[in-house]
């Protein structure tokens, strides 16, 4: 068992075949997640793809997640909460300023995305849209949106098994609105 600390991130790869079990250790807590190709970086986890070959904004148990190349990457085999979000980009120092308005530091799933996956050779504007495991994004009828509370209680997971050989960066989200104002852990495990 692998531990992201509070406002932090982590990115390691993973086999073709193994498994990802992320967990939210003590609850409301969200994991922003982006996966690349291990062979080629250019090809990366893709929200549009996968809401389209889907067919849902709700992506949980029994779906895959897709590439910029419709090729799958991910399936979920269990997921014990089931919320999460595909919509929203990882949250950034920009956006603390603009939707908190703190104009002072800020760590962010961006900064601890890009950050653990230099050593892969992945570039900050190589971050795409992340898979964001437990957050609860609502939407009303007319297309508002608003971010709530996460539903995940302590020890709720979401078990992937990879598709493809991957790189995959995994945070504990930095931003208040996504973990009800309490920066916690996510925790992980690699099985083979
Ligand atoms: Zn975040």
């Amino acid at each position: 068992m692998e531990v992201i600390k509070k406002q932090t991130g982590a990115a390691f790869k993973l086999k073709k075949g193994q498994k990802l079990k992320v967990i939210d250790p003590q609850g409301e807590q969200v994991s922003d997640m982006v996966l690349f190709n291990a062979e080629d970086t250019r090809e990366k986890i893709s929200s549009g793809k996968t809401l389209d070959f889907e067919e849902s904004i709700l992506i949980t148990k029994g779906n895959f997640l897709w590439s910029n190349r419709s090729h799958k990457m991910m399936e979920i085999l269990e997921d014990t909460n089931g919320r999460n979000d595909f919509l929203l980009a990882p949250c950034s120092p920009e956006t603390f300023q603009i939707m908190y308005n703190n104009p002072d530091y800020h760590p962010s799933c961006f900064e601890n995305l890009y950050t653990n996956l230099e050593k892969f050779d992945i570039q900050p504007d190589d971050v795409p849209t992340a898979f964001n495991i437990f957050m609860n994004v609502q939407f009303a009828p007319d297309g508002k949106l608003s971010v709530d509370p996460p539903l995940s209680k302590a020890g709720d997971y979401v078990l992937f098994q990879a598709q493809m050989d991957l790189i995959v960066a995994l945070t504990a989200c930095s931003a208040e609105d996504s973990n009800n104002g309490s920066f916690k852990p996510i925790h992980y495990a690699i099985i083979d």
